[in-house]
């Protein structure tokens, strides 16, 4: 298999692998591209993905045969241009770029100007016939190979340049003249001697395998790797590296360098955009040392800008430059992000790339495309991240203001919000309730924060994980929530809390990026989230492509009309305790837990019944005879028993019970491994009476809808955490034995379906004979995904970070579906029913129904449909129309 590939010139691009951005990245595969449909592409070669793998695998040693064959690639581009690397009299020169499959920020970019030392300066300055431009050349090429090769502060370079400057009196680099250039190249080289301890590398080999070690170093430099933690790029790419001839946009005022848009980035509209700047190299442009000139003119009159454009200054380079563009759209026949250099008016095509855009951006274009004949609808579809569709379902925060960054989290549910520190629930609600915007920051959260949470803009968590209860509960009610900020401490005595080494208290102002864990000081101006006529466009498309169907997991009457309003096509999962989180209702539910009699339970219960009923009345109104899934009681008992001493004072009044009997009782409940406790159906199983009430709840609520509207609701009543048949066999006789009684004492019988929870992989195994009892299956991955691993769900914040970094799972696996290993169990689950019961309805209702990944392995096992959060359901829907094309 090839190491190197070359373009340009006499080069043959015709094998697949050149163009496979996998083995030659994406830079590689468009500059061979580029220079086979015949555009100006200065000649060179690509150093494959598989190189940089095998070099950062075996202790960073280069093969013999990669030496080969970057000699003979050398040697290809020496005869395209007529010029010879290390030649004292008519050097070339070469740029150096690393290139991984994606953009990659936080690699190593670009060493420009490489081959240059002080033999071949002055041949380069003799063949160009212009001193000061090779001197120029040589002191960027130091200050490049020094920083991002050598590790020399590249402060140190900038300080030198900046007193030479001053010395000279000179405001701008332009002014600075040939001498001026060559005094600062030795100052320059006294640097890299005093830092390093040696020379600056003469030999232009040694400086071209350095600066291929570089590259390949950078895939793992810290920086890279962060980026690739929140991008979910596997570390087990590498990057390429592509090594180019020269071209010059520094050679004087015919000469220029720029970076192009075939269309906005930002709106999307459809008019070049982009930036250059006369005699320059490429990192002028982006290192902000000079204002970079618009390239149109209508986009310089917008600005009202005074230098010229491009298309006025350099009419003939900007002509063939627009025909580039197009050839480049029709050719990739999507948006392109370009880099070119105009050297002694002659064009040259540096890069071209599928270029990175705002949501609204990838919206538009897709549906403009579309219209333009240019893609179908289908490719459309394929076009816009349905991640990047939560960028316009939530405000989100001004990219052009200033951040002052405390600490960072877990992004655990998306949007922005701005709002003084409170640090309970109560003081949330007060600060709510006189009219100002909070930001609620706990330890972590539990039912008794439910109000204060959705009282607050937002919500802080120092720990907890992407399933915590503050992130399920927060994405379920839209609000922007940061989890597991493991750097920040709350002290409730002094009500202050600590970020790092900053004290903040109570009242301080706090911004959250819910969408990347930020955390920071202060408020952030947000923009507010624009339905623009392409997402409802987009949507259509969607459904009318998709399989699957999408519905939501919610609770509240809100939650389901503005689900409703997502598109979402039924409720897959109503988590019933989540009901009876609010303030009014929790001491009832805790009067029912720490009942120690049937009939205390039962008193309990009479009072909770009237409530749950009005619910699911309300619910089932909303919903409008669309499916909904009502989920039996499932509460962690710890999430619901009183911990302060005030709530047992408060129980202790509504109850009528003493205190200490209270107190005793709840710790006899306690717990030690609470999640794999007296919980879901094993509740049901030993307090019948609580199933009881709720069944008839549902199906009194149901027959007053169905009587009283048209759209008669059908109720599928899930019963959770189900290990074995017989545990569904006892509850799904106690369910259909409400509904008979219901429906003998309202004269009127309504359908509904009993079935049950996927979640544990005794469940799924035997999946085969629990589908005797179920008319439906639903995947509680979370669950699922919590016991099959061992990981705790809300714990494993602390160590799925490293985990992940070190690429023992490529994604939080709470996050997205682990589609190896709990994959499996949802297949054979999945196949076992069907034998059983080939009619049997199958969701997945974890928090992996709203991620896109997941969903289309969903499509892959053919389940009927996916449930999500009422934010996630229009992403759901694009991901589900994306898996089954
Ligand atoms: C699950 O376990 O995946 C599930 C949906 O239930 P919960 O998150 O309420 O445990
Ligand atoms: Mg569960």
């Amino acid at each position: 298999m090839k190491t190197v590939y070359t373009f340009g010139g006499s080069a043959d691009h015709t094998d697949p692998r050149q163009k496979d951005k996998t083995v030659t990245g994406g830079k590689g595969a468009n500059l061979a591209e580029m220079a086979q449909i015949g555009l100006p592409v200065p000649p060179g070669f690509t150093i494959t993905t598989e190189e940089c793998v095998s070099y950062l695998a075996g202790g960073s040693d280069f093969s013999e045969m990669l030496r080969t064959d970057v000699a003979s690639a050398v040697k290809h581009i020496e005869a395209t241009v007529g010029k010879s690397f290390g030649n004292n009299d008519d050097p070339l020169l070469v740029s150096v770029r690393s290139g991984a499959r994606v953009s990659m920020p936080g690699m190593m970019d670009t060493v420009l100007n490489l081959g240059l030392n002080d033999k071949t300066v002055k041949g380069l300055a003799q063949t160009s016939g212009d001193e000061r431009f090779a001197w120029d050349s040589y002191r960027r090429f130091i200050q490049m190979y020094g920083d991002v090769v050598l590790g020399v502060d590249h402060g140190l370079f900038e300080e030198a340049l900046e007193i030479a400057k001053e010395d000279k009196g000179f405001y701008n680099d332009t002014e600075m003249e040939s001498e001026d250039w060559q005094t600062l190249v030795a100052e320059y080289k006294a640097i890299v001697q005093d830092e390093l301890g040696h020379p600056f590398p003469q030999d232009v080999q040694e400086q071209l395998w350095g600066a291929i070690a570089a590259v390949f170093d950078s895939w793992d430099a810290d920086r890279a790797k962060v980026y690739r933690r929140l991008n979910d790029i596997p570390s087990g790419w590498g990057t390429a590296v592509n090594v180019q001839a020269m071209v010059f946009g520094n050679m004087g005022d015919t000469s220029a360098t720029g970076v192009a848009f075939t269309r906005d980035p930002a709106t999307g509209e459809k008019a070049y955009y982009g930036e250059w700047l006369v005699n320059a190299q490429g990192e002028d442009v982006v290192a902000g040392i000079r204002t970079p000139q618009y390239l149109t003119l209508a986009a310089r009159d917008r600005a009202g800008a005074k230098q010229p454009s491009m298309e006025e200054a350099m009419p003939a380079a900007y002509g063939e430059l627009a025909g580039v563009f197009e050839i480049l759209e029709q050719h990739y026949r999507d948006m392109q992000d370009i880099e070119f250099t105009v050297q002694d008016g002659k064009l040259w095509m540096l890069q071209t790339r599928s270029g990175k855009r705002t949501a609204k951006a990838a919206l538009k274009m897709a549906v403009d495309m579309a219209g333009e004949g240019l893609i179908t609808e289908k490719e459309a579809i394929l076009r816009v991240d349905p991640m990047a569709l939560d960028q316009l379902l939530h405000p989100t925060l001004d990219p052009k203001a200033n951040r002052d960054v405390l600490t960072s989290g877990l992004p655990a549910s998306p949007g922005a919000a701005s709002g003084t520190i409170v640090l309970d629930a109560d003081s949330a609600e007060q600060a709510a309730n006189a009219g100002e915007k909070v930001i609620l920051v706990r330890v972590e959260t539990s039912p008794e924060d439910i109000h204060g949470m959705h009282a607050a803009q937002g919500i802080l968590t120092a720990r907890g994980g992407m399933t915590s209860h503050a992130a399920v509960v927060a994405r379920g009610m839209g609000r922007p929530c940061v989890s597991g900020a493991s750097a920040v401490s709350i002290d409730l005595k002094t009500r202050t809390l600590r970020i790092g080494n900053r004290e903040l208290k109570e009242g301080d102002t706090l911004t959250l990026d819910g969408s990347n864990g930020q955390v920071m000081a202060g408020t952030v101006a947000t923009i507010e989230p624009e339905m623009a006529g392409d997402f409802g466009v987009l949507m259509e498309w969607a459904d009318k492509y998709r399989r699957m169907r999408v519905r939501t997991n919610a609770e509240t009457p809100n939650d389901c009309k503005m689900a409703r309003q997502f598109g979402a096509e039924g409720i897959g999962l109503c988590r019933t305790e989540h009901m009876f989180f609010d303030a009014s209702r929790i001491s009832a539910v805790r009067e029912m837990i720490l009942a120690d009699s049937e009939q205390g339970r039962r008193d309990a219960l009479a009072k909770l019944l009237p409530e749950q009923r009005a619910d699911f009345r309300q619910i089932f109104e909303v919903m409008a005879g669309l499916p909904c899934t009502i989920r039996l009681l499932d509460p962690p008992l710890h999430e619901f028993l009183p911990h302060a001493d005030a709530d047992f004072d408060d129980l202790a009044v509504t109850t009528g019970l003493d205190v200490d009997h209270l107190k005793r009782r709840a710790g006899e409940l306690h717990e030690f491994n609470p999640m794999l406790g007296h919980r879901g159906c094993r509740l049901g199983i030993t307090y019948p009476e609580i199933y009881e009430m709720q069944a008839r709840a549902i199906f009194e609520a149901a027959c007053e809808v169905a009587l009283t509207s048209g759209a008669a609701p059908v109720p599928e009543v899930m019963v959770p955490l189900v290990a074995t048949r017989r545990e569904l066999q006892i509850l799904r006789e106690l369910i259909d034995r409400i509904a008979q009684e219901v429906f003998a004492e309202q004269e009127t019988e309504i359908e509904y379906l009993v079935g049950t929870m996927i979640e544990l992989p005794r469940a799924a195994l035997m999946a085969g004979e629990i589908a005797h009892e179920a008319l439906f299956f639903s995947f509680g991955t979370n669950d699922l995904t919590q016991t099959t691993l061992g990981v705790s769900r809300d714990d494993s914040a602390r160590f799925l970070g490293p985990y992940v970094d070190q690429g023992i799972f490529e994604r939080d696996p709470f996050v997205s579906l682990d589609i190896e290993g709990v994959g499996q169990l949802v297949e054979l689950a999945a196949e076992r029913g069907r034998k059983t019961r080939d009619d049997i309805k199958l969701g997945i209702c974890g928090e992996h129904g709203g991620d896109p990944a997941s969903i289309a392995f969903c499509e892959k096992v053919g389940l009927d449909y996916v449930s999500a959060s009422p934010y996630r359901v229009p992403i759901a829907r694009l991901a589900a129309a994306q898996a089954s094309l």
